[in-house]
């Protein structure tokens, strides 16, 4: 599932296949951009934001742009070498190609794709928090805004990315486990909200660089997560069955005794 790490890793994939190449053409599968020829541009940089990817570009004229996309569940970018097939996802999901001489840039499945004016970045991403894999990662901010409503409940509070930036539904249920709280615990009765946006940082951090994504330390198959997709599985820790429910608009997974409710602030601590 994209979350930061992901995204993080896709800005790498892409920035190391493109940077620095000029554009030998591209085709845009998408209604809002099927007329932009991007042929002659010049790749300038790929960078993540959260879970956004922005590809910054530099046209003909000099003009900075940057090509927006979103992978949210099922996106992906992949880089091919020139004449490669293009094994990663059926055809009909592409949405982008963008070809240089050196490597072809496939995006599948991608969401809000959108060209800006690299000024105008801003518009797309400035309402984001704290980039837990950006270079102005700030924890303390991050901390100010969850704090700023309370009474949310905890689970919703991180995925809202407007108060961090990058941590999606697999890292929220993990690092609820690894802390012992409750998903349904409110904001303002969560014992350390500091050590919780900074243990999700340490998750994220450690798992930029591979695909495969694991909070437990092991790669194995069936062993990269504590609770997240494993109901009715027992806790790794307690042994009991670890329990699956809708929260907000999402599942959640959790283990009932390591991550007892906490309703009231004075249980805080
Ligand atoms: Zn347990």
């Amino acid at each position: 599932m994209p979350e930061g790490d992901t995204v993080w890793n896709t800005a790498r994939v892409l920035h190391r296949a493109l940077a620095g190449a000029r554009l030998t053409g591209s085709d845009f599968r998408v209604p809002q951009l099927a007329t932009t020829d991007l042929t002659g541009w010049t790749v300038r940089e790929s960078a993540s934001r959260g879970k956004h990817l922005l590809l910054r570009l530099a046209a003909p004229d000099g003009a900075h742009w940057t090509l927006h996309s979103h992978l949210r569940m099922e996106g992906a970018w992949r880089a091919y070498a020139p004449g490669e097939r293009w094994s990663a996802r059926p055809a009909h999901l592409i949405r982008v190609v963008l070809r240089s001489p050196g490597a072809v840039a496939v995006g599948y499945h991608l969401h809000e794709l959108a060209l800006v004016p690299t000024a105008e970045e801003e518009s797309l991403v400035g309402q984001l928090g704290p980039d837990l894999l950006g270079a102005d990662w700030d924890p303390a901010e991050a901390v100010r805004r969850l704090a700023a409503h309370p009474e949310r409940t905890i689970g919703e509070a991180l995925l809202d990315q407007r108060n961090l930036a990058g941590i999606g539904n697999l890292y929220k249920c993990e690092v609820l486990f690894l802390r012992g709280v409750s998903p349904w615990t409110p904001v303002g009765a969560v014992p350390d909200l500091a050590g919780t946006v900074t243990l999700a940082q340490r998750l994220l951090a450690a798992n930029r660089g591979r695909w495969t994504q694991s909070t437990t330390g092991s790669l194995h198959r069936g062993q990269t997560s504590y609770v997240y997709g494993r109901r009715a599985q027992p806790c790794r820790r307690c042994g009991t069955a670890i329990r699956k429910e809708e929260l907000g608009e999402r599942v959640t997974y959790w283990c009932p005794v390591c991550q007892p409710e906490r309703t009231r602030r004075d249980d805080a601590g």
